[in-house]
């Protein structure tokens, strides 16, 4: 079955963690034996074969780069400027990958039935182009509204204006707070350009400002439940329904803090703590319950958005195991529509009535 997964860091990952995404994942792991700079060393789950082992034929994939001020402990850069530069670095990664045939940009209505009726008719083998949409994770790095523009030029298709911490135009998870000037602008030119804003990591004061600013497409690209795992980075049942009603989309994350109430980082084990991928359906099962329908959730993994084998399902090596999840799905109950929805026809859905005019 074909699988979207709406929320995977390949650039970072390429460029941060200096990984070749389109080595095989054993490879890539063998390649790091011995390295310790990082606690997910070693023990990474994405790279471009192993989408296209997972049959994961179109993925969001982001820029990101946070700006920190003096007083922010967070890692980050020092100015803006520094942090627009780093997401030019990433899309020129994508920008080879594509190059080299690995990778497709989808930007539009067209581009995406193109890829959907390639991918579909392509046999499966080593070398089928995965499609991307290009989003940003954190808006720091846009210097002026006006680089939203000049990031749309290039394809730019998605922002989530905050990640951790307080940001730029708007504060994010852990953080507290509404936007000011800057974020409501910011929102304007989305608007105008008819972008999808990605509302995961906005702390929950500009969580409900941006519902009530923003009247062009919401998803929430990966995203779970606070009834299940108490904590702001997650969704109340409240803004779960206000998501339902805007006819928001939102992706099951694979991060296992967010899966199981209790995850130690750097202690806690995933056999340790039970944490398999039954855990990521009873995240899907609470939104598909709260909306009496199966319509408004799907994948978006986050695997390998800093954290690998170490802190995800341990039932996941890689992730080609996202297959997994139908069966599971079933094993509930759901129908195979409602499966499929899942799996890809739900961001599809929302897709197409957001491109609808382009
Ligand atoms: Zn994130």
């Amino acid at each position: 079955m074909l699988i979207i997964d709406a929320h995977l860091d390949l650039a970072m990952n390429a460029l941060e963690w200096n990984r070749d995404l389109k080595m095989t994942v054993p490879e890539i792991r063998r390649r790091e034996t011995g390295m310790n700079d990082k606690p997910d060393r070693g023990k990474g789950t994405v790279s471009l074969p192993q989408l296209r082992e997972g049959n994961v034929g179109l993925v969001v994939a982001t820029q990101i780069a946070r700006f920190v001020s003096a007083d922010n402990p967070l890692p980050g850069w020092h100015s803006p400027e520094q942090a627009w530069a780093q997401t030019q670095g990433q899309l020129a990664w994508y920008k080879a990958m594509e190059e080299e045939g690995e990778m497709m940009q989808i930007r539009d209505r067209r581009s995406l039935e193109i890829h959907l009726a390639y991918w579909e008719n392509e046999a499966r083998n080593e070398h089928k182009t995965i499609g991307y949409i290009l989003s940003l994770e954190g808006a720091d790095s846009i210097i002026t509204p006006g680089y939203a523009e000049r990031a749309y030029e290039y394809g730019l298709r998605a922002i989530g204006p905050a990640h951790y911490g307080p940001g730029r135009y708007a504060n994010g998870t852990d953080s507290v707070g509404e936007m000011g000037k800057n974020g409501l602008d910011l929102l304007k030119v989305m608007e105008r350009l008819h972008m999808i804003l990605d509302v995961t990591h906005l702390c929950d004061d500009a969580f409900w400002q941006a519902l009530k600013h923003f009247r062009g497409a919401i998803w929430a690209s990966h995203n779970n439940c606070r009834a299940l795992v108490d904590h702001n980075r997650q969704y109340s049942d409240e803004q779960l329904k206000a998501l339902i009603e805007r006819k928001a989309v939102m992706g099951a994350a694979f991060d296992n803090w967010m899966l199981v109430p209790e995850w130690k980082r750097g202690v806690s084990t995933p056999s340790g703590m039970n944490c398999g991928l039954e855990k990521v359906i009873d995240h899907i099962d609470h939104i598909c319950q709260l909306a009496g329908n199966a319509e408004h959730v799907a994948i978006g993994s986050d695997l390998d958005g800093a954290f690998g084998k170490e802190q995800c399902p341990f039932d996941l090596e890689t992730i080609a195991d996202l297959q997994k999840i139908p069966a599971l799905l079933m094993k509930r109950g759901y129908s195979s529509e409602e499966i499929a929805g899942i799996m890809h026809g739900n961001w599809l859905r929302f897709l197409r009535e957001a491109w609808n005019e382009s």
